[in-house]
C-alpha cells in the first residue's frame, strides 16, 4: 500500500499544511481519507485524477475533514467524465449531512453517476482484496469519530484522525504496521492528543510506525519527536504535505 499525505494541517489555515486529507493506494484502487478544504487542489498538484477515486472515507463531520466533499461532487458532476459510482463512508449522521449538502447547497439531488453512502460504526468491509475494519472512537464529548484499518497483502494501515485518548483508539490501532493519528496541541486540550499521548496510544497498541499529523501552529513550535519519544520507542514520522510512505 502507498500512503500520500495531502493535508497535514487543521482548521487553522496554513499555506504549507492543507486541511486534512490522505490518499491510500492499495490493490490498484485509490481510497481518499477525509477531504478538508483545499484537498481537490492538492489532488491536482499530485496528479491524482478525481474520476479515479472510487471510495472516500470520512472519519467525522468536522469542517477541516469534510469541507471539500461539495467541491468533489460538483467536480465529478461536470463534463460527464465520471463513469463509475462514488462510494462514500462516514459516521452516524453522514447521510443527513450529505442530503443537506447535495439537495440544498449543491441543488443537484440526482447525480449523473451513482453515489452510494454508508454510515459505519464497528464494521467490516471488503473492497477487492482490501479488508477495511472500522471502529468508533471517542473524539470530543459530543463527537464520535471512525478509525479505519486497511489491510492488504499482510500489511495494515490505520487512520485514526482526530481522537481523544481512549481505549477504543488503542484497540483500533492494535499491531498496526502504520498508525496515522493526530497530535494537535503540545498541551492537553479536550478532544485532541498531544505528541506524548499519541505515542502512548501507539505503545499500548504495539504499532510499528507512528505517523503524526494534524498539527496546529502551537505544536509546530515545539519538539514533537522529543515529546513523543517519551512514550513510544518505535519509528516516528512527522507528516508533511505531499509526503509519500510505503506501508
Ligand atoms: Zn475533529
Ligand atoms: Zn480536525
Amino acid at each position: 500500500m502507498k500512503l500520500t499525505i495531502l493535508g497535514s494541517g487543521t482548521a487553522a489555515p496554513l499555506l504549507e499544511r492543507n486541511n486534512s486529507g490522505y490518499m491510500l493506494e492499495a490493490d490498484g484502487k485509490k481510497f481518499l481519507l477525509d477531504s478538508g478544504a483545499g484537498i481537490t487542489r492538492r489532488l491536482l498538484e499530485l496528479k491524482f485524477n478525481l474520476f479515479d477515486i472510487g471510495h472516500i472515507f470520512y472519519t467525522h463531520l468536522h469542517n477541516d475533514h469534510i469541507n471539500d466533499l461539495g467541491a468533489i461532487i460538483w467536480g465529478n458532476n461536470y463534463g460527464g467524465k465520471r463513469k463509475k459510482a462514488l462510494n462514500l463512508y462516514g459516521p452516524k449522521g453522514f447521510k443527513k449531512y450529505f442530503r443537506i449538502l447535495n439537495n440544498k447547497l449543491l441543488q443537484k439531488p440526482k447525480s449523473p453517476f451513482g453515489i452510494n453512502i454508508k454510515e459505519l460504526k464497528n464494521s467490516k468491509i471488503k473492497i477487492g482484496n482490501v479488508n477495511v475494519t472500522t471502529n468508533q472512537i471517542k473524539h470530543s464529548s459530543t463527537t464520535k469519530s471512525i478509525a479505519y484499518r486497511f489491510e492488504h497483502k499482510g500489511k495494515s494501515c490505520v487512520y485514526a484522525s482526530d481522537s481523544e485518548y481512549c481505549s477504543e483508539t488503542i484497540k483500533a490501532a492494535e499491531n498496526a504496521d502504520v498508525l496515522l493519528i493526530e497530535c494537535s496541541f503540545p498541551n492537553k486540550v479536550e478532544g485532541h492528543l498531544t505528541p506524548s499521548l499519541a505515542g502512548k496510544i501507539a505503545s499500548k497498541a504495539n504499532v510499528k510506525v507512528l505517523i503524526l499529523t494534524h498539527f496546529y501552529p502551537e505544536v509546530l513550535k515545539t519538539d514533537i519527536v522529543k515529546q513523543c519519544r517519551k512514550t513510544f520507542d518505535g519509528k516516528i514520522v512527522l507528516a508533511s504535505d505531499k509526503m509519500k510512505v510505503n506501508v
